[in-house]
Formats: structure tokens, sequence, C-alpha cells
């Protein structure tokens, strides 16, 4: 039987399909009602049951301490804003995660260059990019977010600003990361969406952590924080500071956050369009699939790309998809338990 993801991938049809369904489903709603948020809480798209909230989910095995530490905000009442930064901070400082942070894999140059990005609930939104020797680039992208009429801060104006807010410089390139990218350095092959040799199945060399909340206000917010692709060119910069791209919170409808390879995140504006799809009554599932679309029909071959996308709505559904068979992500709901769950994708494992 053919399946209705089949139907929309084979046709290529997938949007005008999609947009019908959903555009009914949004005639449901009032143009500007000013109560549309109340409204939206009343509409039931297909796809994922409603978790209801407190809840948090994040990208990634390295999710679930990061959720654990989300929860403790997020159980007592608090604000999802606080549950996002304090979340990703677990993983930003632990030194055996390899993609993020402290312990980072390095650029070809040898030096750990990071991408962060938060939005809070009123549509706010702060980044920093390319920034390096900040423990928790997170909460300097939360600053320039609260204390800078800007969105976006780079390199050395990053660092600057850093530390006139008081955050310390710390080396952020850890003894097994410079062994690593030493060894790298002997054939310096760029490769940077191959797993590396000593990676487990289905890590690569990047994988964010991207961490989306719905507090118990019935507010979201999101964060997004990486050393970018190991190994890459010194100066880039991936898809994690980039708001609409990584990341986007939209406080009437949802939010939508990714990981992958930030050059097709980028190139679509995935998460924006993931939140823009659910305005118009998609499930966070119907959209992340149709944000995969967006960029498996711009490719013949697939080996070499990986993208996944995570979103919830203002009802706590959760909607995730991938375009290899090995996206996992941690969800924790109302009740406190956290779970690691397998992402539905688009290539599927071998039995
Ligand atoms: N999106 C990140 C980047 O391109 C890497 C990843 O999430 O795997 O820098």
């Amino acid at each position: 039987m053919t399946s209705r993801r089949d139907f929309l991938i084979g046709t290529g049809s997938g949007l005008a399909s999609l947009g019908a369904a959903y555009m009914a489903r949004a005639q449901e709603r009032p143009p500007n009602d000013p109560n549309a948020l109340n409204l939206i809480d009343e509409i039931v798209p297909p796809g994922g049951e409603p978790r209801g909230r407190p809840l948090v989910v994040s990208t990634w095995r390295h999710g679930l301490p990061a959720n654990e530490e989300a929860w403790k905000v997020l159980k007592d009442g608090g604000r999802a804003l606080d549950a996002v930064e304090q979340g990703v901070q677990v993983v930003e400082a632990d030194p055996k995660i390899a993609s993020v942070g402290y312990g980072g894999r390095p650029d070809r140059e040898g030096h750990v260059t990071l991408d962060a990005c938060i939005m809070d609930e009123t549509g706010n939104a702060g980044s920093v990019a390319f920034l390096q020797n900040i423990m928790h680039p997170i909460s300097v992208a939360r600053r320039v977010m609260e204390d800078t009429p800007h969105v976006m801060l780079v390199g050395e104006g990053a660092l600057q600003f850093a530390r006139e807010k008081g955050f310390k410089e710390v080396d952020l390139l850890t003894d097994k990361a410079r062994a690593e990218w030493q060894k790298w350095l002997k054939k310096a092959e760029y490769d940077p969406w191959s797993p590396p040799e000593n990676s487990t199945e289905g890590q690569t060399n990047h994988d964010t952590v991207s961490m989306l909340a719905l507090d118990r206000q019935g507010n979201l917010s999101g964060s997004c924080t990486t050393s970018g692709l190991g190994y890459k060119m010194h100066g880039r910069v991936g898809d994690s500071p980039i708001i609409g791209a990584s990341l986007f919170v939209d406080n009437e409808v949802g939010a939508a956050c990714a990981t992958g390879v930030g050059e097709e995140v980028m190139k679509t504006l995935g998460s924006f369009l993931i939140v823009e799809l659910m305005r118009q009554g998609a499930s966070p599932q119907e959209a992340c699939e149709e944000s995969i679309r967006r960029i498996l029909v711009r490719h013949d071959n697939l080996e070499n790309v990986q993208v996944g996308y995570l979103a919830i709505d203002k009802q706590g559904r959760v909607g995730a998809y991938d375009i290899q068979p090995w996206f996992q992500y941690a969800l924790t709901t109302t009740d406190g338990k956290t779970q690691l769950v397998d992402s539905d994708s688009h290539l599927k494992k071998e039995e």
C-alpha cells in the first residue's frame, strides 16, 4: 500500500497536497482572531498525541542528561527559556561529547569554534557564531538577546562581549580531541559528513544539541549549541546560530530545531518552514517530513546527506524525522519520565 509519505515524495506534489489539507484545518480558525492562541489549542491536527505540558525534547542521546537538567526548571513551574539554557549547558560542559562545546572537535587548524542560539516565547532571539574559548556559548547568546539591541555577534566581537559580561576564557580543546585532530591531520581528508573511525554506529563527526521546551504556563522556548562539523574550514559557520535554520519558536504555534549538515538546513531554512507549516495546520510530524522533503528533492545521492528535525506544538505533540536511519531524541513528558526515542526516517535501517 502506498503510504502518505511515499505519495508525497513520489508525486513531488507534497506541498500542494499538504497545503490543501492544512488549509482545510486552518480555516476552522477565524483569521486575525485576537484569541488565536487559545483557538489553536482546540484544533487537533493528526499525527502524534498531545502530551500536555510541561514537556521538553532535545536531539540525540546526549539530550538525556540535558533534559533531566531542563526538567529541574520545568517541574516547578519554571520558564521554558531557563530550561533550554540550563539543559544544553550540561552538554556544553561535558568533555566526552565531541560535537558540542568543551571537548568538541576543532576545525582543521585546531581551533574549537562554537555556534549557538536561543529563542524565547516573545519571539526574541540571540545568537553567537565562531566564538572561541567560552564554556557556555548558549549563555552568551542569551545575553546578546537580553542585553543588546542585536540578534547575532560573531568571532572576536562575540568574545569581547562575553568577556565584558564576565564569562571566563577557557581552552576548550581537550587532550583527546587534540590527539584525534593530530591523527586526522596525517591525511587531512576533509569529509565532514562521514562517521569518524572511532565513532559508534550512527554517530557522525557532528551532532548538535538542540532543545525545545513547553513550560507549565504554555510558553515555548528553544536553544541550539554546537562545535559544528569536525575539521571544518576555519571560519565556517553552520546553521546552529542562524535563526529560522537550526531553531525557530513561535509561541502561537510551536517550535522546531535541527541537527545535521548545517549547509542543507540553511539552504532550506528548515525550522522556520516547519513552524510555518504547523501554523497552516500541519502536525509537527507532517511538518518535519515536509521540511526534510525540501532537502531530498535537491539530491540524487543521499549517502552523505543527513539532517534531522524535531518539533513540538502548543499541545505538546512531538514530531521528528531525518534522512538517515539513526536520529534519536530525548523526550521528557509531564510525568517527569525521560526516554530516548528513535525518529522515523526517510532511509530505513537494513533488516
Ligand atoms: N548542524 C551542525 C552544523 O552544521 C552540525 C550537526 O548538528 O550535526 O554545524
